[in-house]
Formats: C-alpha cells, structure tokens, sequence
C-alpha cells in the first residue's frame, strides 16, 4: 500500500553537497521526477491555455501509488488547473495524462477512477448526511445493504458515525469537510484529488483536520494529489510536493528537501522566508533557524560570522524573530525559540549591534534572479 514511500526517500536523496567554498549547490531541478513502473499518476508535458494565458505549462511530474502529493503555489499558478485536467474536467492543449500506465487523457471525468473534494465541499443540502455518502455507490448501483455498510464506515473513518441522519446544514464546517471526504472515499477511487479542502476552515480546526486527513490517507492507502497554497500546510502533509509558479513547476521534493534546498529565488521565498544574501559573486540562502545570535564574545571555529544590527524584533510566544541588518550588506531573519528568553528580553534587542553565526554547510547557492525580477 505505501510503496511510494520507499521512491520517495530514493528521490530525496539527489544533490545537496557541499561545494568546496562551503555553499551547496542547488539540487538540479527535477520536474520530470519519473518514476518509472511505480508511477500511479503520470503527466507528461501537459499545456492548458486560456486565451493568451498559459494556465499550465509543459508540466510533466509522476505521483506514486499512495503517495500524498501535494501542488503547492501562489493564487494563480495553475494548481486548479492542472487537478482539473487530472480529473477530466478540462482537456490540455497538449500533452496527456496516465492513470496506472493507462493514457486516459481523452476520457470523461466518470470514465476515470478519480473523485474530486472541492474547497466548497458541495454537498447536496436536501440529501442527508448518510444518503450524501451513498451518492456515488447509488449512481453504480450498488444494492442497498451493501451502500449502507459500506458509507457507514467510511462515516466511522471520519469520525462522523451516527450522524447519518442530519441534513448539511446541521453540521460544522470542519464535519461537513468530513462528509465530503467520506463521500469521496467511499468507493475508493484510485486517485483523490482535493482543491484546497480545508481553506474554509478556521486555523485550529485546519490543524486538526491536516493530521486526520493524514492518518485517512495512511487508512485507506488511496495516492492524494492535494492542492494549497499553504507552504506550512504543504510541509506538513507531503510526502513530496510540487512547487508551482507561472503555470510551472519550479521544484519537486520531499518536504525537508524543498525547504532546505530550494532550487530558485521564488521556492526559497514562497517555501519560508527568502534570506538571500550575496557575498563575493556567490548568491546563497540560509534558513532563519539555522542561524545562531551569539554571546558577547563567542566565535565559535568552524563557522561564518557576521557583525549586524537588529533592525527588528518579533515576539511570536514560542519563538522570537529578528531581523538583522549586516554590516556587509543584506538582511536576515533569524528565528530564536525562546527557551528562557521573555518577551521584554526579546524586544530589548531592537537596536543592539551583534553577531550572527551559521555552518557553511546550511547555505545553499540560489543560481536565478531574485524574486522581484521573476516577477516582472
Ligand atoms: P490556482 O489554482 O493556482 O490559483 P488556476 O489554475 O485556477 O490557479 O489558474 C491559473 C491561471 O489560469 C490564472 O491566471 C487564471 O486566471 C487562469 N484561468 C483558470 N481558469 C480559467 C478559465 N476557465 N478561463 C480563463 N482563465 C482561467
Ligand atoms: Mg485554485
């Protein structure tokens, strides 16, 4: 059942070494990711335009069998689009999309064993929970007895046992995420596709839904392609994920890969905080929580030192961030998990000359333009 797991740790393990002055070097970046056989889900140089609009350009990636991958990017970067090409409910321009090694592109969207959750859930408001769930066994005529059993657990798998018999209206938004979810579970597809699923909910019930959504997937062992715009979010729940810009995928990679190693100005800057610095011709990032403020006085060997002003403070309770200003030019967030420090002590830092410290090996050379030239 997970062994896309297994691929994607193989995957993971490409790039990072050190260079000899210190900065790695940036992964090369692997957007045809193949899989070979494994593949569950294969796009091959899908193109979607809209009018002038490339919604999805020459994108080609393949997903594991169950595999939780997830298409994450701005607003307007071509996720929906390409789920939506996934699902049938758009044709590419050019391009295909296999299935299991089958080539479904020119199929309808009931023609593939595919569901689809909707941010909006759209769930029929008349139906109740129970015939809601039953929906799409009832369309493929399953007898009765066995639609019964068979949305019943899967209201259990969300948690939601005994609440068959209520309309939609008489639930929560996190509990109907979860009819939607047991919905498009219930006759296992091979593939679900969900769309910002949890973007309606407030952020404690988010939390809480990402690791149930997690632990269903582990259940019924179903690859989810999932679609946020939530960089933490994405983190969280991957196995890998797919870094999407223009209607491109700029980097795909199991999280901690994508984070630490970003392969472009604009992952470095989408996937956290940017933390760009150039120091003689060389342009690198290094990640806030890989740098140390030190003691007075502290220089530790074996570790780049620069002098700086904290330019600002953030107190954010578990950790405090700073921004520091260096005296050789550029900026960084320093991010310091306050084991003792208190909120006045934090703050009193505004304006204090110190020194920053990072190992050599935690930087990583950003080869493209920053991100505000990409943009232009
Ligand atoms: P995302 O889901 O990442 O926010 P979308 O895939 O919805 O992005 O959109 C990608 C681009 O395609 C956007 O520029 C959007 O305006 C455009 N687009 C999407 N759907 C349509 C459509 N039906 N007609 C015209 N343009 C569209
Ligand atoms: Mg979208």
């Amino acid at each position: 059942m997970h062994s896309g797991r297994t691929t994607v740790y193989r995957l993971a393990s490409r790039g990072g070494r050190p260079l000899h002055s210190g900065v790695t070097p940036a992964p090369e970046t692997d957007t045809a990711a193949s899989l070979g056989a494994d593949a569950d889900v294969r796009l091959v140089q899908l193109v979607k335009r809209y009018g002038d609009v490339a919604a999805v350009d020459d994108v080609s990636v393949d997903v594991a069998k169950g595999e939780f991958f997830t298409l994450l990017g701005p607003s307007g970067s071509g996720k929906t689009t390409t789920l939506r090409l996934i699902a049938g409910f758009e044709l590419p321009d050019a391009g295909r999309v296999e299935l299991g090694g089958e080539d479904v592109t020119g199929r309808p969207p009931y023609a593939r064993d595919v569901n689809t959750v909707f941010q909006d859930y759209a769930l029929f408001p008349h139906m109740s929970v129970q015939d809601n769930v039953e929906y799409g066994l009832r369309i493929r005529k399953v007898d009765k007895a066995e639609r019964r059993r068979r949305a019943g657990e899967a209201l259990e798998m969300v948690s939601l046992a005994g609440y068959g018999v209520r309309k939609p209206a008489q639930l929560s938004g996190g509990q109907r995420q979860r009819v939607a979810l047991a919905r498009a579970i219930v006759n296992r597809p091979r593939l679900l596709l969900l769309d910002e699923p949890l973007g309606a909910l407030d952020l404690k019930l988010r939390q809480g839904m990402q690791v149930e959504l997690k632990r269903i997937q582990g259940e019924v062992g179903i690859t989810f392609i999932y679609v946020t715009h939530d960089q933490e979010e994405a983190l969280t729940m991957s196995d890998r994920l797919a870094v999407f810009d223009n209607g491109k995928i700029v980097q795909v990679g199991a999280p901690a890969e994508v984070y630490e190693r970003p392969a472009t100005a604009f992952v470095a800057g989408f996937v956290g905080v940017s933390n760009m610095l150039e120091r003689e011709g060389r342009r690198f990032t290094v990640r806030p929580e890989k740098i140390r403020i030190l003691d007075d006085g502290d220089r530790p060997a074996g570790e780049h030192v620069e002098a700086g002003t904290v330019a600002d403070v953030a107190y954010a309770g578990m950790v405090t961030r700073y921004v520091v200003a260096l005296d050789a030019g550029g900026e960084l967030q320093v991010v310091r998990q306050n084991l003792e420090t208190s909120s006045a002590d934090a703050l009193e830092h505004r304006g204090r000359k110190v020194h920053v410290a990072w190992r050599p090996e935690q930087t990583y050379a950003i080869e493209d333009g920053p991100p505000d030239q990409e943009e232009a």
